[in-house]
């Protein structure tokens, strides 16, 4: 029997796309010794994604469907994916095309040499804006100087995994998961392969300057504690240099101009009032998220799906 390859599509609102990548797909898998499985999860779209893939499902019943109940977000529709695929091993990539489909057969070809994990590297994209590329780059710089993990420049959510893999990350209820980083941090024998992204098919990115910053202030968040530990370090270094402030006090009152100051005065406070604000909301960031995952809710719900082991 054939092994069987899963590969699973977050899908927001991609009506335009989603024919054409199933296809192409197809088509891929068509000059391959595997049997696949495609599911597309749709995560909450407000377009005609969810009726395209219920007629889908008709007309080729090895292509499924999972539909979130609403709009959960990227990496927990990934998730959501990653949870519910069978395959021996899963491959996650987005729908819009800017993934190569073609790049499959290497993933697979890694995998067979006994790479349990085959992630991609995108290479420079000359469609890409100049301010996304930079905010990517300050992304994994940040990232890799502010955490324990080293990510790659570029590593997206294009990967292969073995089952072996996905039953362990199974078992990871992480609220707000971020999953490259995850996946990073399991280890196994892993392998990286570059690739040229293509530009979006149809429809428009729906990751906004918001929402990446969210997610880089999730990444960072998520590995490390390193950005608590500013706060000490800051405190030791002002300690300091206060005490290198002493003498001029002391020579400024046998001198008598001690009364002048009042712009250093107000320039400390503002100062170290925005420092304070700053540390707070770091320490914040980390209560918000034990109060998150104290509660244990799920990091999707399911509305329907064409699989049957649901
Ligand atoms: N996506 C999703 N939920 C969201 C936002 C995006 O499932 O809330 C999917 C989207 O359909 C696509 C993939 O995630 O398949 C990547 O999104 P997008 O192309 O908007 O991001 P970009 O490529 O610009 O980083
Ligand atoms: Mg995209």
């Amino acid at each position: 029997m054939n092994k069987k390859v899963s590969v699973i599509l977050p899908a927001y609102n991609e009506s335009g796309n989603i024919t054409v990548i199933a296809k192409r797909l197809d088509e891929v898998f068509a000059s391959l010794p595997y049997d696949h499985e495609l599911l597309f999860i749709d995560d909450g779209s407000s377009d005609h994604t969810m009726e395209i893939l219920q007629a889908m499902h008709k007309d080729d019943p090895k292509l499924h469907y999972i539909e979130l109940s609403r709009n959960f977000g990227h990496q927990n529709a990934l998730k959501a994916g990653l949870d519910l695929a069978d395959g021996d091993c899963i491959i996650s990539m987005d729908c819009d095309l800017q993934h190569p489909p073609e790049l499959i057969k290497d993933l697979l070809e890694k995998w067979e040499e006994g790479y349990e994990i085959v992630y991609t590297r995108r290479g420079d994209d000359p469609n890409l804006s100049d301010y996304k590329r930079k905010m990517s780059k300050l992304f994994y710089s940040m990232m890799n100087r502010m955490s324990d993990i080293n990510l790659e420049p570029g590593t997206a959510d294009f990967r292969l995994i073995d089952r072996k893999v996905a039953t362990i990350f199974q078992n990871f209820s992480e609220t707000e998961p971020f999953i490259r980083g995850l996946i990073k941090w399991l280890g196994f024998k892993q392998y990286g392969i570059n690739y040229k992204p293509d530009s979006r098919f149809a429809g428009k990115s729906s990751y906004s300057t918001k929402k990446m910053f969210r997610l880089a202030l999730q990444g960072i968040t998520s590995f490390s504690i390193r950005p608590l530990y500013t706060a000490v370090y800051l405190g030791f270094i002002f300690s300091f240099l206060s005490i290198l402030y002493v003498p001029y006090v002391i020579y400024s009152f046998y001198t008598g101009h001690e009364v002048v100051g009042w712009a250093s005065v107000i320039m400390t406070i503002v100062f170290f009032g925005g420092l304070q604000l700053i540390i707070l909301g770091i320490i914040g960031i980390y209560i918000g998220k034990l109060f998150i995952q104290s509660k244990k809710r799920p990091n999707y719900i399911i509305r329907s799906t064409s699989l049957n082991n649901n």
